[in-house]
């Protein structure tokens, strides 16, 4: 087991450029569309949301966008982030395979969101904004964007979905801590909330409610605008960085991979490792299996319908073509809160239409098992979203200890899990269940998409 563990870079070499891959693609994906009129949206639909720079990385054709010396600055704080060799995971697996995960839980905030947090307040702040609001689940992405507000003195207001506010507060303290304002949602703030409300007094909430109600704020106060922490382009060419490094870091290592897989939320993570390699592999010089992993409960990219659809719930956003398993879907409660997205980034659905990746669906006890497996092994305690990646990892690497193939797999291990214990100690009192989406309500919610 003897040999080196982490492959690390300097400062100085960390990348200065974010990479677009859609130049590099056969096609361009399809645009997003303006729900009256069904034609694509311009950017003055998108300006009272979204800095003029931001909207302009969303629609760029440019392979490559420099990064803000100002945005280096605070990435300096914990990237270039690590590349590791699992060797003790191999070795108790039994595996010929080489794993190596890039870990991005070194974050202030413990996970990858930071990346794409950092610059969205940096460009707002620039253009003079001075209050973003946003949506957050478990709250991984409120505490990234309340870090980074902070960072550039601008106020940040987070709608956080109700049974996350309730049943996890610590990164609502942190949300705090960092200076931001953390509303419960459904809320009686917002017309959105109030007609949830309404209807489901009791109601826990979801994403596509909770992004309802950040957006509704934000177009109705000029000195607000809103932030998402997945699915746009801008944000999966922002987490680029994760890939362009992991390059650098597999060729000091010596090593190319032959699988790269990835968790799938929104697809942020998953993109921002795979697109440099998938850049690398469009060109011929190298040609790993990409595969993106997601929960049973929530499986868009497998199950949903590649159509155009709602960002949200109460149908505020732009129609966006993607993968989706109907706006108003609200997924089994699974502990990967940061996975239970009805949609998927429709630049990440395009490149799976085009067939450039593959897609599985993991169900949440093996994710776990996994965890627990890695956890053992190697000793950091995976969050629940990168514990489906690492299933699939276990899965790969067996596959090699029956055929002796030593195959290079790479992976994201986006977070921590030190926020989310609770959902370790469910499983390891055997209290953890599998949801399956059952057909019909698939069905039942595919059949609300709206007509195009
Ligand atoms: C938010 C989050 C995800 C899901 O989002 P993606 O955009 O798919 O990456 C996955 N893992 C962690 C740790 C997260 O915080």
């Amino acid at each position: 087991m003897s040999g080196r563990t982490k492959y690390l870079l300097d400062e100085d070499s960390m990348p200065t450029q974010w990479y677009n891959i859609v130049p590099d693609l056969p096609e361009p994906p399809p645009p997003p569309l303006h729900p009256a009129t069904g034609q694509p949206v311009g950017p003055d639909d998108l300006a009272p949301l979204f800095p003029q720079a931001l909207i302009g990385q969303e629609v760029t054709t440019d392979r490559f966008v420099d990064i803000p010396g100002e945005v280096i600055d605070v990435y300096r704080l914990w990237r270039p982030s690590p590349l590791f060799r699992a060797r003790r995971l191999e070795k108790a697996l039994g595996t010929p395979a080489k794993i190596y995960y890039k870990y991005e839980g070194v974050s202030p905030v413990g996970s990858h969101k930071p990346n794409t947090a950092v610059p969205q307040a940096f460009y707002n702040a620039a253009e003079g904004i001075t209050r973003l609001t946003t949506e957050t689940g478990a709250g991984q992405w409120g505490s990234a964007l309340a870090f980074s507000c902070a960072q550039y003195g601008i106020d940040c207001e987070v709608w956080q979905v109700r049974a996350s506010y309730d049943q996890k507060p610590y990164r609502k303290l942190m949300m705090e801590t960092y200076g931001a304002t953390v509303h419960p949602s459904p809320s009686d703030l917002t017309e959105s909330g109030r007609k949830v409300l309404a209807e489901h007094p009791d109601s826990t909430g979801s994403l596509g409610i909770a992004i309802s109600e950040a957006v509704e704020k934000a177009a109705s106060d000029e000195g607000t605008r809103y932030a998402l922490g997945s699915v746009l382009n801008h944000v999966l060419l922002h987490q680029t960085v994760i890939g362009e490094e992991a390059l650098k870091q597999l060729e000091l290592a010596g090593d190319t991979p032959d699988v790269l897989v990835g968790c799938t939320g929104g697809g942020s993570n998953f993109g921002g490792l795979a697109f440099p390699f998938l850049r690398e592999k469009l060109a011929g010089r190298m040609s790993p299996t990409i595969r993106a992993v997601e929960p049973a409960a929530c499986p868009s990219l497998t199950r949903g319908r590649y159509a155009y659809d709602f960002g949200d719930t109460a149908g505020l956003t732009p129609l966006l073509k993607m993968h989706t398993l109907g706006h108003d879907f609200i997924p089994d409660p699974i502990h990967a809160g940061g996975l239970r997205y009805h949609g998927m980034s429709p630049l990440l659905s395009h490149i799976y239409e085009l067939g450039l990746i593959e897609a599985v669906a993991v169900p949440q006890q093996e994710c776990f098992s996994a965890g627990v497996r890695f956890a053992r092994a190697e000793g950091i305690i995976p969050a629940p979203e990168p514990t489906h990646a690492l299933a699939a990892c276990v899965r790969e690497a067996l596959r090699c200890k029956e055929s002796g193939e030593e195959k290079v797999i790479l992976t994201a291990l986006c977070g921590h899990a030190h926020l989310d214990l609770p959902a370790y100690g469910a499983y390891l009192a055997g209290d953890m269940i599998d949801h399956e989406l059952p057909q019909e309500t698939l069905e039942a919610s595919l059949a609300a998409l709206p007509a195009t």
